[in-house]
């Protein structure tokens, strides 16, 4: 008796597992590709699963995109050096919580940041080294202490004329993060979230394997260093190689220093593994204004956050926690 209950609930547990599958989706959202993944019982439920990722992400966007002129973002940027703007509790939530990262990382990482994007162009229109004068004038209008929360009133005001936000470092992130609690939160079992390798995942395959990320090498890009479990967590890569440019011989990436007004140097790649894709978001950006050493000694010290850097010279340096098999 037994030991037909044992083949009955195998049985069972058979079709049940046999019908369920891993979708997947690629798309273009906030200017990024973006993959969805999804485990459902059937093309029609894992289409519904994906489209309501869609919609989360889009809705996200509509209120952090600098582009949109009709964005709440866009709004604050417009009323900068001249009064507040009333906003909704999500992007009064979002800016609270870029303020205290630009705090944990002593400014590294600062949304304030976006006025520069008027003189550091990555789309290939630069022609020369922006000079001295100009980004003193730009950077001075750069400085998280001066984007001025109001609680109650649920207001933001960025103090001085011609300042500007930018959730560039940390919008991507975020959008992993909300549109996975979403569906968790409408019975999806497992899937990810994955906005050009800025990714949020949960659950296992339809095959109840762990998904698995790639760490893909920079330099090769056909070459992954390693394939990584990833159980319910985040992995977020930051490190466009084609988005720098380079001037006597210099490779400035696309991140900013905020206090000197000029781009990063000295790393191309960092990966941040901890359980929340907008705080990795930003952390990466941050470790490339911090360079290597502070950057890792920055990452030890946070528990449940690991990461990998890959410098200029394609040495890799990984936190504590990680080992690689011949990383060099
Ligand atoms: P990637 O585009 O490689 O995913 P990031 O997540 O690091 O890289 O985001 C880089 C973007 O963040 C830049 O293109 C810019 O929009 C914005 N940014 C640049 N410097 C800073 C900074 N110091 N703090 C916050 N945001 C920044
Ligand atoms: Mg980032």
């Amino acid at each position: 008796m037994l030991k037909n209950l044992t083949i009955v609930g195998f049985l069972l547990f058979s079709i049940v597992g046999f019908s369920q599958q891993n979708f997947k989706k690629t798309l273009k959202l906030m200017g990024s590709r973006f993959d969805i993944t999804v485990v459902a019982n059937s093309e029609t439920e894992g289409n519904q699963y994906i489209n309501t990722a869609v919609s989360e992400i889009t809705r996200i966007e509509k209120i952090i995109s600098s582009w949109d002129s009709n964005s709440e973002t866009s709004e604050i940027n417009r009323n900068a050096g001249i009064k507040p703007v009333k906003v909704s509790e999500e992007l009064f939530n979002l800016i609270e919580r870029a303020l205290a990262i630009s705090k944990l990382t002593n400014g590294a990482f600062d949304i304030s940041y976006a006025s520069m994007d008027r003189i550091w162009k990555y789309d290939g229109s630069m022609e020369q080294m922006p000079s001295e004068e100009t980004i003193k004038a730009s950077v001075s209008k750069v400085g998280y202490e001066n984007i001025i929360l109001d609680k109650e009133e649920h207001s933001v005001v960025l103090k001085l004329k011609g300042m500007k936000i930018g959730f560039g470092a940390i919008g991507k992130g975020y959008a992993a993060d909300k549109a996975k609690a979403l569906l968790i939160n409408k019975g999806v079992k497992a899937g990810i979230i994955n906005a050009s390798g800025d990714l949020n995942a949960w659950g296992t395959q339809a095959n109840g394997k762990d998904w698995m990320v790639a760490i893909t090498n920079p330099l090769n890009k056909e070459k992954a260093f390693s394939w990584l479990p990833v159980v319910n967590s985040a992995v977020v890569t930051s490190g466009n190689y084609e988005k720098f440019v380079r001037f006597n011989g210099i490779r400035y990436s696309h991140i900013i220093d905020p206090r000197t007004g000029y781009p990063s140097t000295g790393i191309i790649s960092v990966s941040i593994f901890t359980s929340n894709a907008e705080f990795a978001d930003a952390i990466s950006t941050s470790i490339f204004v911090m360079g290597v050493d502070t950057g890792l000694n920055f990452i030890n010290q946070l528990k449940g956050v690991e990461c990998i850097i890959v410098d200029e010279n394609n040495k890799v340096h990984t936190s504590k926690k990680i080992k690689l098999e011949n990383p060099n």
